[in-house]
C-alpha cells in the first residue's frame, strides 16, 4: 500500500477547500471498501480527508420528504424508528447487505459510492477497464457469472453492488451533494452512470463533491414492499439478481408501482416500462408475469449469465407477489 497523509476536518466547508486543493486526496468515512482498494493497490490516494466528524448523520421528517444524512450509519439507518415505519424497502435493502459488523462501519454516502465485486476489478495482474482505462475487459471474454445483462458496453460489463441503491432507485431519490460550485441536488436515477467509454467512472459526482444527504420523497408504498436478494449464499454475498418491488394498492388495483432490479447493470435499474403497465391492473400473478416480461426485454446475457434471463423475471414475479401479499 502506498503511503498516504491524513486529516480530519469538521466542518463541511473545510472538507470541500481540502479536497479542492489536493487532487489526489479522497474522503473516507466508514472505510469498509475504501480501505480494501487501498490495500489492493486498486486505487492509491496521497490523502485521505476524514469526514466523520462532519454533522451528517441525522435523519429527519420533513415536510414532504425523509432526509437521511450522509454519514448515518446503515444499522442506525435500519433500526430507525421512522424509517422502518414509512420506508420497509430500505429497511430490508439495508439488512439484506454485507455483515452487521459492516453495516455498523458503513455509511450511507459511501453504500452509495462502493465500486463493483467483479473480480478482474480486484486482481491486479489482470486487466479491468474501470481500474486501468485501455488495459481490456477481462470479464467480457472470461468467468462472467455474476455481471450485467442490462446496459453494459464493450468497455465494461460490471454490475453495482449495493442494495440499499436499489431501494433509493425504486423510491425516486434525491442526492443533496455540495463541491467547488456549490449545492445541487442529483435525482438518483442519474447519479450512477453506465459504463459507456468511460468505465472508470462510477457516477455523475463531480471533482470534489461531498454527498450531503438523501431526501426520499413521501409515497404511499409502507403497506406493500418487498425487497427480494437472490445470491449465491445466505449471507454476506453481493445479488446475483435482487428486485425493489413497492405498489401502492386499494381493493386490490394497483395505484401505483414502482420497481428496480440489482445485479443486472452497472448501475440501479429501474422498470420503468413494467410500472407503467401494472399501473391500473389488478392484483394477479398474470399481470405481475407479464410486468415481468416487459421489464426484461432487451436484456442479453454472456457465456456464464445466461441463468439471469431467468432468474430475473422470477424475482421480478416473487417480488411483487411478496410485495403485494398475493403469497
Ligand atoms: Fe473491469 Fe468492468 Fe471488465 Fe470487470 S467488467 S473487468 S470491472 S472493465
Amino acid at each position: 500500500m502506498n503511503q498516504f497523509s491524513y486529516i480530519r476536518v469538521n466542518q463541511q466547508q473545510a472538507a470541500v477547500d481540502a479536497i479542492r486543493k489536493d487532487k489526489a486526496a479522497m474522503f473516507i468515512a466508514g472505510g469498509t471498501n475504501l480501505t480494501d482498494l487501498m490495500k489492493r493497490g486498486i486505487v492509491s490516494p496521497e490523502r485521505l480527508i476524514d469526514i466523520n466528524r462532519l454533522p451528517l448523520k441525522e435523519i429527519k421528517a420533513e415536510k414532504n420528504f425523509i432526509r437521511i444524512g450522509a454519514l448515518a450509519l446503515n444499522s442506525v439507518v435500519a433500526e430507525n424508528s421512522l424509517i422502518q415505519k414509512r420506508l420497509p424497502l430500505l429497511v430490508q435493502a439495508l439488512n439484506s447487505g454485507a455483515s452487521a459488523q459492516i453495516r455498523n462501519m458503513a455509511t450511507v454516502g459511501g453504500n452509495m459510492l462502493q465500486r463493483t465485486r467483479c473480480h478482474y476489478f480486484y486482481d491486479t495482474a489482470l486487466p479491468c477497464n474501470k481500474r486501468q482505462p485501455g488495459s481490456g475487459c477481462g470479464a467480457l471474454e472470461g468467468f462472467n457469472r455474476m455481471h450485467a445483462i442490462f446496459g453494459f458496453s464493450d468497455k465494461c460489463i460490471a454490475v453495482h453492488p449495493s442494495d440499499m441503491s436499489v431501494a433509493l432507485m425504486a423510491l425516486d431519490a434525491t442526492v443533496l451533494v455540495t463541491g467547488p460550485k456549490g449545492e445541487r441536488r442529483i435525482p438518483f436515477s442519474d447519479f450512477h452512470r453506465l459504463p459507456g467509454d468511460r468505465p472508470e467512472t462510477d457516477t455523475n459526482l463531480q471533482p470534489g463533491e461531498l454527498i450531503l444527504a438523501v431526501d426520499i420523497p413521501d409515497a404511499p408504498f409502507a403497506q406493500y414492499a418487498h425487497y427480494l436478494k437472490v445470491r449465491e449464499r445466505a449471507s454476506y454475498a453481493f445479488a446475483l439478481v435482487s428486485v425493489a418491488a413497492a405498489l401502492h394498492i386499494e381493493k386490490n388495483v394497483i395505484r401505483e408501482a414502482r420497481l428496480a432490479m440489482g445485479g443486472v447493470a452497472h448501475k440501479p435499474w429501474r422498470l420503468t416500462e413494467a410500472e407503467k403497465y401494472l399501473a391500473g391492473k389488478a392484483v394477479s400473478e398474470t399481470n405481475f408475469t407479464e410486468a415481468a416480461k416487459i421489464a426484461m426485454q432487451g436484456a442479453k446475457a454472456f457465456k456464464h449469465n445466461a441463468f439471469k434471463l431467468k432468474l430475473g423475471p422470477n424475482s421480478i414475479v416473487q417480488a411483487l407477489k411478496t410485495a403485494s401479499k398475493l403469497s
